[in-house]
Parts: C-alpha cells; structure tokens; sequence
C-alpha cells in the first residue's frame, strides 16, 4: 500500500513549519494570526522588511507594462537603471553588471567569467578556484564544489571535481599567543602556500565570504588577513572573487563587505537583500577590464533565462532606493552595534555562550559547555534545535547552524531586517532572556 504524503511539496527534510499568511516590516504572520519577529530576515534576505509599499508600488508600475522581455530580443530600462544604480554603489572598477536569479548562479557566473578571461588572455592553465573550509557558496554543482561543508558536498562527490579548500580563519578558536594581526596573516599565508602546492599557473581565483555566513556564522576575520589576500592574489595573477550573497546590500553596514577594509575585488556575487525577498534576483559586478576582454574574445557563453528580467530589476532598483531613503546601510551599522553590544551583554549572563561577533547586522552568537575552550555543547542536546524552537514558541525566529570548521558547534545568526529599531532590539533581547533561561533551567 502507498502512502499518501500530507503534501506534494517537499524541500530537504520533514521539518514542518507554520503556514505564512503575510508580512510587514519587520514581521510575519501565520495562518493563525500569530506574530514571529522576523530575526534573521529570512535567509538575511528580507534587507528593507516586509511589503515595502515603495516597492510594491514600483513592482505593480512594471507589472502593469512588462512583467518579461527576454534580454536577447529587448533592453529593457529597468534592468539598465539598476545596472548603473549598482556599479554607482561598488568600489571603484567594479562597474559592469551580469543579472541572474539568485545566489548560486550569481556565484557560478563568476567562476565562469574568470574561466573565459583565463582563456581570453591566454592562460586556459588555470582552471581550479580555492575555497574556505567551511564556507558555503549555493547549491548548483558548480557552487557545491566550492562549498566547504562535508554533509553538502558529500553525496555530489562523484559528479563534480571538488576544489582545493585553505582554511577559514576560525580565529577566535585559536589558543596561540599570536597577536590579532599575525593570526590574521598566518590564515592569509595558507593560502599562499596553498597555491604554491596546487602550481600558481593551475589557480585561476580565490573564492571567500568577506563575513562568513551560514557556515562560519558571521566570522570576521583579523583586519590584516583582507589585505594579505588581495596581496597574494596578485602576487600569482589570481582573481579574487568576493561572495557577497549574504554580505552585499547593506548587510553589514557597508554596501558590501569588501568597503571595510578598501579591498577591490576582481569579480562580486550578490543576492538576498539586493532585490530583498521582493524578487529572485542576484547579480555579478566584476572590474570593467575583464568583461571587455572577454566580450573582445568571442562573448560570455552565459546566460540564464529569467537574467534581467524587467519585474525583478524593477524591484531591485526600488529596494536600492528605499535603501538610500530610510539611510539603511548606516542603520545596519550603529543598530548593529547596539544589537552586539546587547548580545555581548548575555555572555555575562550565560556561561554557555562562547563568542558573539560580526559585523553591521550579520551577527551571531556560539553556545560552548567551556568557553575557556570552547568546547562545544554534546550534540544530544541539540541545542541548535532547542533554541529555535524556544524562540518559535515566543514568536522569535533566529537561524542557527552545527557546523564550525569541521568541528561540532552551535552557532545562531541574529540578522534582522536593516529597519530595525532600538525597541525592537529590545524585543530581541527580552525573548533572547527568556529562551535562554528555559534552556538554562
Ligand atoms: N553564497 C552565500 C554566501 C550564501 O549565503 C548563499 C545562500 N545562503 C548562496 C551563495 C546561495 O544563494 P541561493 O540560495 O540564493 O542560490
């Protein structure tokens, strides 16, 4: 006898969740009526909250000429404006603008780019792009082999040639007696030598998150370790691409990442907050230089089909907009500060929280059973579960991950929409309390 499934949708697991009914600001609201502060902003997607009615609007105004015109048959200005508004928005060079759907191929574009400009200026020796481990770069098999998380590469293993990984520099996990800066250089310098052993003429780029994401949860690296790499990048004509997917659109208080420490990269990833939840939207922003070269050599033989589509560029542009109207980058810096300095409060609170850190409002916290040695919680009590259940139960949603270098660790990503408010900070904090006094207890 079959069974008949309670749904005919399914995503990775049988994880049931509430029913979404709608959306403002910075919540959600189930089919029941009941309200959960939106804390990590989806996926650290939702950048401006929910139904913006700037966007919204714009997003009708489009919807009412063109919802699709595909790019080989028309321009479109929708996509013209956002191109410009985003080039307008990067450090200097990075200023021709490639559209896609979302995070993924936003990252396997550049790693096609860099292939084809290889190819373009006679170096087709270089194929193979260093990652982190861990590190997380989309789910298409091209980002899975740039991935470094064993549960998510594993099973593709046979289907792709997984690249060569240096480690990401997990520094608050080092008991060394270096200094913030030689710690930095030391993660820096294994790259280099990673590159010396992969044969430099065989490494066409770099690949990191500039804050980690989902697989570090919101690490920061020493300040040297970003212009070491750069260094050594160039140092072997290596192209160092930066995945802003998580980071880029404000996120960190900068519209990307890559501003803090005045690093230009080569080529740039963005997604999540630059078309905010409103459409599936990413894009790559790479240096004027290489695009030319390879349009030069015969094209980009690349493309995707919904690319620049007018609805979405329509929505990006009024999300960059409403950006610059409600100063949200700013925000995401002095509330990200707030909301630290808060989350470090706890740490006196609860021995069992380890680290916080991040930057703007990409930030996370760790639970240890030791925070001497960082000795993570035993997996039976699945903490990284418990809490978000917790937070569920209170009408709090955080996003937690059990991964750190390798090792075991629960981690949990406090991102909320770039909106937000000191009170609404306060709201964090209070079910934070008391979640966090339930596990305690
Ligand atoms: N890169 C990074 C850094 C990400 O965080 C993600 C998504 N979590 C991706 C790439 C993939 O994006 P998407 O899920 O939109 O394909």
């Amino acid at each position: 006898m079959t069974t008949i499934p309670r749904s005919n949708l399914f995503y990775q697991s049988r994880l049931s969740r509430p029913m979404l009914d709608r959306a403002e600001g910075i919540y959600l609201y189930d089919t029941s009526g009941k309200r959960y502060l939106d804390g990590s902003s989806g996926a650290m997607v939702s950048n401006i909250g929910h139904s913006n009615a700037n966007v919204l609007a714009a997003m009708k105004a489009q919807m009412d000429k063109a919802t699709f015109g595909y790019r080989l048959h028309f321009q479109n200005e929708p996509a013209e404006t956002l191109a410009r508004m985003t080039a307008e928005r990067m450090p200097e060079g990075l200023d021709r603008v490639f559209f896609v759907s979302g995070g993924s191929e936003a990252v396997e574009s550049t790693i096609k780019l860099a292939r084809q400009y290889a190819l373009a200026i006679d170096e087709g020796s270089r194929w193979k792009v260093i990652s982190r481990y861990p590190s997380y770069h989309g789910g298409t098999l091209g980002a899975v082999a740039l991935t470094g998380y064993d549960p998510l590469t594993r099973p593709f293993s046979p289907m792709m040639r997984e690249m060569p990984k240096v480690p990401a520099p997990l520094c608050y996990l080092d008991r060394d007696n270096l200094s913030d800066h030689d710690r930095g250089l030391k993660y820096a310098e294994m790259l280099r030598d990673e590159i010396i052993a992969q044969g430099p003429e065989t490494v066409l780029a770099f690949i990191m998150e500039p804050v980690g994401g989902a697989s570090t949860g919101a690490l920061v690296a020493p300040d040297s370790y970003y212009g070491r790499i750069r260094e050594i990048c160039d140092e072997f004509g290596i192209l160092l691409i930066y995945d802003e997917v998580m980071t880029g659109a404000g996120r960190t208080g900068a519209f990307v990442a890559s501003e803090h420490w005045g690093v230009v990269p080569d080529i740039v990833a963005l997604s999540k907050g630059f078309a905010a939840g409103y459409a599936p939207l990413g894009a790559m922003v790479a240096q004027g230089a290489i695009v030319e070269k390879v349009l030069d050599a015969g094209g980009f033989m690349h493309g995707f089909t919904y690319a620049g589509n007018p609805l979405a560029c329509a929505a990006g542009c009024a999300v960059l907009e409403e950006m610059d109207r409600l100063g949200l980058v700013d925000n995401a810096s002095v509330m990200g500060d707030r909301l630290k300095a808060e989350l470090g409060a706890l740490m006196a609170r609860y021995p069992f929280i380890g680290d916080v850190r991040g930057k703007g409002l990409l930030l996370a916290f760790e639970l240890v059973s030791d925070r001497e040695t960082m000795t993570p919680l035993p997996k039976a009590l699945n903490a990284y579960n418990r809490l978000v259940d917790l937070a569920y139960e209170r009408g709090l949603i955080i996003y937690s991950r059990r991964t750190r270098g390798g090792l075991e660790g629960d981690h949990f990503l406090v991102c909320p929409p770039l909106i937000i408010t000191e009170d609404q900070i306060g709201e964090i904090i209070v079910t934070l309390i008391d979640c966090l006094d339930t596990m305690a207890a």
